[in-house]
């Protein structure tokens, strides 16, 4: 019930963001770009688990589940694989447009949203419960899997009353499915390497490049695609290379520490007007009261938390989510 009513809450919350970047775009830019997904990532770092059982757009994934109206078709490992590697795909197109046009227009942002709900409507009226979406289409899926790697918080399963085997390496079920699941495919691989190998230069890149109003240009259109993608070739170099020196698992979460940690060394102090781009991303303007060293010391210590919690922590294979007893019709695995 506990669960219920928080999932319920947090769909209301995301309708409303909804409704404001319709009809009160400021508001809905401010909530969505500047409060909600600047937080997100330190949430997916922390307690992955909570946020996959109160996302409101999983929620809505799986009404077809709920109102009885999905296929539930069972997915392959190697579809698996596809939906994976179109889901990292969606995030590596989708995330510049943000500059493009989404970081300043609030009712392009509520269409995206709208497109992404119907694709997760049309996805869950066909698969099985969260395999289709929630375990690979969704473009947020990778990035729960690289921030979320050490997970010391599992959670009950809120989704699944019991276990259908939905999706063959369950994500929330299994300490060892992000992000190289040990099942893999080709398509498995390349995803992992484009999101442990590439990220951190991909969000090194998308920094660097400011918001354009109005119709962009050509050249504009090129920069806010080519530094993320050069970012992300570079890092993705440097991660194969590293392969032949470090063990797997550390080089996954220094990846992955520094893909966040670059995340908050630019959005930070961006929120208080100390960005790159003064005028780009800002919350509250702090310029005239506050010295930008308070806001990058506070910067450097989240990246020193990050790299304690993520690479240098006592590993620990949790499971975000407890998997729930099997369903009768299945025989359980040992
Ligand atoms: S995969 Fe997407 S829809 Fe599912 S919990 Fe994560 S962000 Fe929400
Ligand atoms: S717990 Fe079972 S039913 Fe639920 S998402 Fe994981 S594999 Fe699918």
């Amino acid at each position: 019930m506990p669960w219920k009513i928080a999932q319920s809450l947090v769909w209301l919350l995301g309708t409303f963001i909804l409704g404001a970047l319709l009809f009160e775009p400021q508001l809905g830019i401010h909530l969505l770009w500047n409060i909600l997904i600047p937080i997100a990532p330190l949430f997916l770092v922390v307690a992955a688990g909570l946020w996959r059982n109160i996302c409101p757009l999983a929620t809505t994934a799986l009404l077809p589940q709920r109102l009885g109206f999905s296929k539930k078709e069972k997915l392959r490992l190697y579809q698996e694989g596809y939906l994976g590697l179109i889901g990292v795909c969606a995030l590596l197109l989708i995330v510049p447009l943000r500059h493009l046009v989404f970081n300043l227009n609030g009712p392009a942002t509520a269409l995206l949203i709208v497109a992404l709900v119907l694709v997760a409507l049309i996805a869950g009226s066909i698969l099985n419960r969260k395999s289709a979406w929630c375990s690979g289409l969704c473009p947020v899926h990778p990035v729960e899997k690289l921030y979320g790697m050490r997970n010391r918080f599992s959670f009950s399963n809120a989704h699944c009353e019991s276990c259908c085997k939905c999706v063959a390496q369950c994500p929330d079920a299994n300490a060892h499915a992000k992000p190289f699941p040990i099942q893999t495919t080709r398509c498995h691989r390349l995803a992992g390497l484009l999101m442990v190998g590439g990220f951190p230069g991909y969000v090194w890149g998308w920094f660097h490049v400011p918001d354009t109003s109005g119709i962009p240009t050509m050249g504009q259109v090129l920069t806010c695609y080519g530094l993320p993608l050069l970012g992300l070739v570079v890092s993705c170099a440097i991660f194969l290379l590293a392969r032949c020196f470090f063990r797997a698992a550390s080089l996954h979460a220094i990846f992955s520490a520094t893909a966040v940690s670059f995340y908050y060394w630019y959005r930070l102090p961006a929120l208080f007007g100390f960005g790159l781009f003064p005028q780009d991303g800002i919350l509250i303007d702090l310029t005239s009261i506050l010295h930008p060293g308070y806001i990058h010391t506070i910067a450097l210590a989240l990246s020193l938390f990050f790299f304690w919690w993520l690479v240098l922590s006592p590993p620990i294979k949790q499971k975000w989510l407890l998997r729930p007893a099997y369903a009768k019709t299945l025989q359980s695995p040992t």
